[in-house]
């Protein structure tokens, strides 16, 4: 018997006759919008005063051995309590440097002890604080250890010039802006310049630590003297090269947000027991299981709430490629594209668009023979704009089975008769959950963007989000235009030489910087 009209099967011929029109002015449509796509690029602004005015001011060559010493001096990272006498020493004898090699800023500027090690200087503008906002720029003065200085070309605290760069820990994060910030303002100072607004330059000692008392101790300052802040500008993302298939300029990335950062703790516990009879619970496989699930865990992948949808609209039309202009180009495309996109085709992209997890430390067991009762493992939370770290644990929690408990509860035995807990905790002054996302559409950043562009004349301009973190987190209650950026050109083999082996920065980026910090002093004050 023949099937009724109503069942047989429709032909797909027909059904793409319907569709072909619509289909046709679809992708017409896009490839028009590709192709005429305008560039949203900054204008570059070139300041007021002629800046080889300033820099005829400034000793390239001495700015160099200036970075040298100031590498020379160990100011490794530690925490607070940590910190041993001669660690102790290093930090004073990096201030003691900074004012004997800077006295025109040392005499010029308000320099204060902040937090114990911590400086603060202040670079007061003919018009009050209160009818001008003030700018701060943010650097460091501690850098990370060594773990491994023999496999260095040159040691890690020489300070070698060699080959057109300068060598050693702390030129890339973040001597090399500490020292180029000071010749700017030294520079400025010696031109005769006096700004109209404030500036203040803020240089922790700790900054490389979670706790970070450096920065807690600088913003509780800025809050008793109600300071606030145009713009805030510290460490961050580099002007890159080839960092984005297709794109050949480079890209200076400002860094409008950073992710949040989370240590989670997951701890099993079971009865324990002989090796020789296991059958009872065992606090291994237990843990085992819980991480094995924490790798399944797939956080959404989106562009909604951070500012990587804004860097893709920048970099659309500037792309070689029809098809990648077409894409960046279309939010609704570009949103499809980063929840398709399997994470190891573009982990960057991934990264950037999604909280990750990952498991770093696992540790449990007594002995060869001995059932472990009790085994804990940590996972590294990277937290993208949109989500909380609250929201972050209960969905891990719910993931694993595990209870959650306080961070101070978590030995005890109100929670025994869970075996499988979970916590975390939150000391920083920066918290656990993403910074505040800084607009890229006002007059700060703008003002970054067109120096960005006067000063490395090819470059484009971008917003991004930072996956460190930096002191500026600290900051969030004293600004709402906080930019995170370090103008230094790296490419995609550089980036293992922060904290790393062989860290340098070559004395070109080191110039160029200084002419930057000119640029935006002079340009901000011009706001
Ligand atoms: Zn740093």
């Amino acid at each position: 018997m023949q099937p009724t009209t109503k069942f047989r099967k429709s032909s797909p011929i027909p059904l793409l006759f319907i569709l072909a029109p619509f289909l046709v002015v679809l992708v017409s449509y896009v490839l028009y919008h590709a192709t005429t796509l305008p560039s949203i690029q900054l204008p570059e602004i070139i300041p007021a005063v002629p800046l080889h005015s300033v820099t005829s001011y400034v000793n390239y060559s001495l700015a160099e051995l200036r970075l040298s010493e100031a590498v020379r001096i160990p100011t490794i990272s530690k925490r607070f309590d940590e910190f041993t006498s001669d660690d102790l020493e290093h930090l004073k004898r990096f201030r003691g440097f900074l004012e004997r090699e800077f006295p025109t800023v040392r005499n010029a500027l308000n320099w204060e002890i902040v937090g114990g090690h911590s400086l603060l200087l202040s670079w007061k503008g003919s018009e009050g604080v209160d009818t001008n906002l003030p700018i701060l720029f943010c650097a460091h003065q501690d850098v990370v250890g060594v773990d491994n200085p023999g496999d260095w070309d040159f040691p890690p605290f020489s300070g070698a010039i060699k080959g057109g760069f300068i060598h050693g820990r702390g030129t890339l994060d973040v001597k090399g802006m500490l020292i180029s910030q000071l010749v700017a303002v030294e520079a400025l100072l010696k031109a005769g310049y006096r700004p109209k607004r404030s500036f203040y330059l803020a240089f922790g000692h700790d900054e490389e630590t979670i706790a970070s008392e450096g920065s807690k101790a600088l913003r509780n300052l800025f809050i008793e003297r109600r300071l606030r802040f145009k713009f805030i500008l510290d460490e961050g993302l580099p002007i890159s090269n080839r960092m984005f298939p297709g794109i050949e300029a480079p890209l200076a990335l400002i860094g409008v947000a950073e992710k949040g950062m989370m240590q989670l703790h997951i701890r099993a516990r079971s009865s324990g027991g002989h090796g020789s009879m296991p059958f009872s619970d065992n606090a291994v496989h237990m843990l085992s299981k819980a991480v094995s699930r924490v790798a399944d865990i797939k956080p959404k992948a989106t562009l909604a709430d951070g500012p990587i949808g804004d860097l893709l609209q920048s970099l659309a039309p500037e792309h070689p490629w029809l098809l990648a202009r077409a894409v960046l180009g279309s939010s609704f495309l570009a949103e499809h594209l980063v929840r398709i996109l399997p994470a190891k085709v573009s982990p960057g992209l991934a990264a950037m668009t999604r909280t990750t997890l990952a498991t770093t430390q696992i540790r449990g067991g007594l002995g060869g023979n001995v059932l472990p009762n009790d085994a804990t493992a940590s996972v590294n939370c990277r937290i993208r704009p949109g989500e909380t770290a609250e929201e972050v644990l209960h969905y891990v929690a719910k993931a694993i089975g595990a209870l959650i408990v306080d961070a101070d509860q978590r030995g005890s035995n109100d929670t025994a008769f869970s075996p499988l807990t979970i916590w975390y905790n939150c000391d920083g002054p920066r918290g656990c959950d993403p910074s505040p996302v800084s607009s890229s559409n006002t007059e700060a950043y703008r003002v970054l963007a067109g120096s960005i562009r006067h000063v490395y004349d090819n470059a484009l301009v971008a917003p991004s989000l930072l996956m460190g973190a930096t002191d500026a987190a600290t900051y969030k209650v004293v600004s709402d235009n906080i930019y995170r950026f370090q103008p230094i050109r790296l490419w995609p083999q550089d980036v293992a030489r922060i904290h790393g082996l062989n860290e340098r920065i070559a004395t070109k980026d080191l110039h160029d910087m200084i002419g930057f910090f000119i640029t935006v002093i002079l340009n901000a004050d011009n706001m």
